[in-house]
């Protein structure tokens, strides 16, 4: 065991556990699949939970899987413990020996790491069970906000009463893990607004009802909903991100289209931000006799955690690290997650999990030099079998609603 592991996690995996944890990590790492395509990690990860001695797997479409982990008492409430396992279309640029030979594709979100500690977490609950089972989550399709609902939508999860997941975190040195109350990542909506007016010469715009006109003028109203519609307290964004309208320098085109993002923190700021692009949109756009067609596409949901399980979860995290392991986000994240789709039907929290090793360098997500400290695995394994084990714990006794 390296170093950098803290002495409480690292007594929890003998050599042959770590080594079979550290060779699937670098396996997947190596073969990155991306959203909804991921097959050959998800035989991967069904082999090792295999070799592991667990086997009463489900499968949930084409590369989603959940395994039953038996607890000391069937009749106990059932917690779940979630990895994302899908890669990024990146060219990986880290140099690393296990470096992605799947060209296009890369694990520049550090997911490699979390499909492994969840099934290390497997692992060490079937060695040290919860009171209730524990459904380990295998999801796809992270990266496209999508892969939570297929889970979900199967049904498979119908009765967790609880459930937890982590991300990696180069700010974050292994050993420090971020357990905050409240919101931890933003919705992320997505906005299209066509302008349709009427093409002309451009030497006789007096014939035309222009678009390029009409979409500055919607593209400046935006900027009042962060600053005069949403209340000053909300963090939230709107952003315009791509314009496209004309083809040529002397013809007033007959349309403009726009796309953007809305990133909110909570469900009311993010219902109103959402009204009102359409609303200022279509009403600024009618003033120049131009037509808005907006179009909304419902994103992730911020994650939020909860009192209660967070408070499961930061002891879960004091038991196996001690207190100083606890750290604050310190700043508010408004990159979506879309554990969150978990968390608006059941209880959880959802954890940043410290993924640089001492003296390394802070490297931001989806970035092609972008990995994990390989002991982050071990960390992320221990608190989440350990959130599985006192969630259960405080679920059995009645200590939750
Ligand atoms: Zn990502
Ligand atoms: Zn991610």
């Amino acid at each position: 065991m390296t170093p950098a592991l803290p002495p409480r996690v690292a007594q929890q995996f003998d050599d042959a556990l770590a080594s079979q944890l550290v060779g699937l990590r670098r396996e997947i790492h190596q073969h990155p699949e991306l959203a909804f395509q991921e097959r050959e990690t998800a035989a991967r990860l069904i082999a090792a939970l295999g070799r592991l001695g667990i086997t009463d797997i489900t499968r949930i479409g084409d590369t989603g899987v959940v395994a039953r982990v038996p607890g000391r008492d069937q009749s106990a409430p059932i917690v779940a413990v979630r990895g994302d396992i899908d890669a990024l279309p990146i060219v990986e640029a880290t140099g690393l020996p296990f470096a992605s030979v799947n060209s296009g594709a890369m694990h520049a979100c550090g997911h490699d790491v979390h499909a492994t500690w969840a099934v290390g977490a497997a692992s060490l609950l079937a060695a040290n069970p919860a009171v209730g089972d524990v459904l380990v989550v295998l999801q796809p399709a992270e990266e496209t906000g999508r892969g939570a609902l297929s889970i979900l939508d199967s049904g498979a999860l119908d009765d967790v009463r609880a459930i937890f997941g982590g991300h990696v975190d180069r700010r974050f040195e292994v050993g420090q893990v971020v357990a905050d109350e409240g919101p931890l990542a933003a919705s992320a909506d997505t906005f299209e607004i066509e302008l349709v007016g009427r093409g002309a010469h451009a030497a006789r715009p007096h014939e035309s009802r222009d678009p390029i006109v009409a979409a500055a003028a919607v593209i400046t109203a935006l900027q009042s909903i962060v600053a005069r519609r949403l209340n000053p307290a909300t963090p939230g964004v709107v952003t315009v991100g791509t314009i496209n309208a004309g083809s040529a320098s002397n013809v007033i085109p007959d349309r403009a289209r726009m796309t953007g993002t809305v990133r909110a923190v909570e469900p009311k700021s993010r219902s109103l931000m959402l009204d009102e692009v359409k609303r200022i949109a279509e009403s600024v756009a009618s003033g120049f006799e131009v037509e808005a067609r907006v179009t909304l596409e419902h994103g992730t949901p911020p994650v939020v955690n909860p009192a209660q399980p967070t408070q499961w979860a930061r002891r879960a995290v004091v038991s196996i690290l001690g207190e100083e392991a606890v750290v604050s986000l310190g700043f508010l994240n408004l990159a979506g997650e879309d554990f969150a789709h978990y968390m608006e039907r059941i209880p959880g929290c959802f954890l940043r999990i410290g993924a640089r090793e001492p003296g390394g360098e802070v490297i931001p997500a989806h970035a092609p030099t972008f990995y994990a400290a390989e002991e982050s695995l071990f960390v992320g394994a221990s608190v989440l079998a350990e959130c599985a084990r006192v969630a259960s714990r405080e679920l059995a006794s009645g200590g939750a609603k």
